[in-house]
């Protein structure tokens, strides 16, 4: 870490998880940057849930590290248990998903900062952003210092107007024991942009001395565990298991008999909340018929008596709470450290955002995280990384035009599909990455987002030299295996000697076609050809993948190859949309809104007609044909 002083290329708001990633993305870019969060010892806080990754979200986190962000090695440091989700499924779908101890992740994220250079963090809150005539200009904190910067992250997560609901008390917060973020509220409408509130919640934290977890379940981690990072040889840390109960009907009474003492149905929150991370109260109304819920005892960390009860975040009254945990198996004798609650706080409609996450209504400004209308780490960290990457471009290209932007699409990455859906869609409940929301999956798997991304990352410098020689020896390993594969061939009567049954047309198969044999894998075909040992063991399973699907990422190809045609037709930023005569208000109003980069962009606003999309690409057209600018041709 370098001297603070008071002018930096890139200036970072918030240590939360989209902070942490922008901050160390900007400054691997090579800008000097400077992290800027309440208190330097909570820089990495986990708010919520001490886990990372999950179905979708596990995605992201290998997406991050493809691109040499810090999540992915944070948590090989800390997990506690590892788990691949939905292992049983198809590899597309698969979630490498880890237990953290909390202490030991917050002190990785803050020791991988520490190591960087261009990297400074100051420990105050900042109150106000600077601008000179409408671009970005700096920030000015509380205590009034002010400190000059060419871009500015604003990463504040659920603290904009933070306020905190426990049963009828309501506080104002950014989370527990954290002041709320009032002045950057008032500056952003001050702006004039459009902000939301959202609502999300978190369970009581129990003791787990008074926990009797004899008649409970016992979830074990993976054996071995597998790291999340691609630099991550093996997992050192020790592994713990978790416990699983469930709430009983019992449970369920006391809730319905408290309802109009809960925050979310007595009037007193309005906004919405996670649909698919309800609270309890929530899902005994919801899905009335069912008699128990399921809810995983997660410890906190190694040393720490503390657990997270997954499954029962509350905001009902405190002594609801301590009521509603004695009608649970293994609870009956339980103290609560701290109760749940809910927070409610301010988003801005991410349709105010380019991709690149930069606003529009003031040049310089990126917003990244929950401020978005997200929910979860890996999502607030996949946007911090491409805002503080974006970011440092912007200040080192300033002027050479959107073409230079980190753009990632919806066929090469999950975080592309997210941040596509916010800022075409926008939000009208926290957004949470799942599978289904991609239309390319078995392109964007779990194993492979190192050869989607990092090459990408590498070519703009967000890759250290570390990562990029470790993807170098595995994209050598790769070719090998798949060369190696092609030339291994055998006819069905040598096969069927090795016990391999295929059609006896007397043509040969090669390894690769026979792999596409979902029953067969390498370790069978290593008798009939033992030259297939030297395939390296780490690129094993991505090997059998690409083999057994091919037949379906050809097709996908093809998909693919349609989908880049109309997102290389870029539609200028100052089109005159009211010029394109056959577009009825409601299109225009919607088109005006948004202001799509492309094509494809155009074709996703929701309410965009097939009509409309084919007047605008011959407007689009006409324009780039005439070599007229927009804002010319609408005069
Ligand atoms: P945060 O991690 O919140 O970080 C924000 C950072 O900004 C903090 O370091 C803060 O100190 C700093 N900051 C704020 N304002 C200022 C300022 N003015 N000046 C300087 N620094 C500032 N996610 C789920 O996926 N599932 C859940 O069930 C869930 N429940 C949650 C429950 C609660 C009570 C809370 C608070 C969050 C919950 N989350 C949940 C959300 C999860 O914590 C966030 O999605 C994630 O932390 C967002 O990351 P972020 O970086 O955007 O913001």
């Amino acid at each position: 870490m370098t001297q603070l002083n008071n002018k930096y290329d890139v200036v970072v708001i918030g240590g939360g998880h989209a902070g942490c990633e922008a901050a160390a993305a900007a400054a691997r870019v090579g800008a000097s940057t400077l992290l800027v969060t309440h208190r330097i010892d909570s820089v990495g806080e986990m708010s919520c849930n001490p886990a990372i990754g999950g179905l979708g979200k596990g995605h992201l986190v290998r997406e991050i590290d493809a691109l040499d962000g810090l999540m992915g090695r944070a948590i090989d440091r800390a997990g506690i248990q590892f788990r691949i989700l939905n292992r049983s499924k198809g590899p597309a779908v698969r979630g490498p998903r880890a237990q953290a101890d909390r202490a030991l992740y917050r002190q990785a994220i803050q020791d991988l900062l520490g190591e960087m250079e261009n990297l400074n963090i100051l420990g105050e809150a900042v109150d106000d952003l600077i601008l000179d005539q409408g671009r970005i200009a700096g920030v000015r904190t509380e205590k009034g210092r002010e400190i000059a910067a060419a871009a500015v992250i604003l990463t504040t997560g659920t603290f904009l107007r933070g306020l905190i609901h426990l049963g009828e008390e309501t506080t104002p917060g950014g989370r527990v024991g954290d002041a709320p973020a009032l002045g950057l509220s008032k500056t952003l409408l001050r702006f004039g942009f459009a902000l939301g509130r959202l609502k999300t919640g978190t369970p009581p934290r129990l003791d787990k001395r008074t926990i009797d977890f004899s008649g409970l379940d016992v979830q074990p981690g993976d054996n071995p565990p597998e790291p999340f990072s691609s630099l991550t040889d093996h997992i050192t840390t020790p592994q713990i298991p978790c416990h699983i109960t469930t709430t009983t009907p019992e449970t369920h009474d006391l809730i319905r008999a408290n309802l109009d003492r809960a925050p979310i149905y007595s009037g007193q929150i309005q906004s919405k909340g996670p649909r698919y991370c309800p609270s309890i109260e929530d899902k005994v109304v919801r899905f009335a018929d069912r008699e128990h819920h399921q809810i995983f005892l997660e410890p906190e960390g190694l040393d720490d008596p503390t657990i997270y009860p997954n499954g029962i975040s509350t905001s009902l009254p405190r002594d609801v709470q301590e009521g509603l945990l004695k009608t649970i198996p293994g609870l009956e004798r339980v103290e609560m450290f701290r109760p749940g609650y809910a927070i409610e706080y301010d988003y801005v409609d991410p349709r105010e955002l380019s991709h690149s996450l930069e606003t529009r209504r003031i040049p310089g400004l990126f917003l990244a995280g929950q401020i978005n209308g997200t929910t979860g780490y890996e999502e607030a960290g996949a946007q911090g990384l491409v805002a503080g990457i974006n970011a440092a471009l912007k200040v080192s290209n300033d002027g050479l035009g959107p073409d230079s932007a980190f753009i990632l699409d919806r066929a090469e990455s999950y975080t592309g599909v997210m941040i596509d859906d916010l800022v075409t869609k926008g939000v009208s409940e926290p957004y949470r990455m799942f599978t289904s929301r991609a239309e390319y999956r078995l392109h964007l798997r779990a194993d492979n987002a190192d050869q989607r991304l990092t090459e990408k990352g590498s070519a703009i410098g967000c890759v250290g030299p570390i990562r990029a020689e470790a993807h170098r020896i595995r994209a050598s390993h790769l070719a090998d295996a798949r060369a190696l594969l092609e030339t291994l061939s055998a006819s069905p009567k040598v096969l069927a000697s090795y016990g391999i049954h295929v059609a006896g047309d007397g043509v040969r198969r090669t390894a690769t076609r026979l792999l596409a044999n979902g029953d067969i894998g390498l370790d069978r075909l290593k008798g009939l050809w033992p030259e297939l040992s030297k395939i390296n063991p780490k690129v094993t399973a991505q090997v059998e993948t690409d083999c057994r699907y091919a037949v379906y990422l050809d097709r996908q190809n093809a998909d693919v190859a349609a989908f880049r045609r109309d997102e290389a037709l870029g539609i200028p930023a100052d089109l005159d949309y009211g010029a394109i005569g056959s577009l009825s208000n409601e299109v225009r109003e919607k088109l005006e809104r948004v202001r799509p980069e492309t094509l494809g962009h155009a074709s996703r606003i929701p309410g965009i007609t097939p009509a409309a999309l084919t007047a605008l690409l011959g407007h689009v057209r006409r324009l780039k044909a005439t070599g007229r600018s927009a804002s010319a041709a609408s005069a």
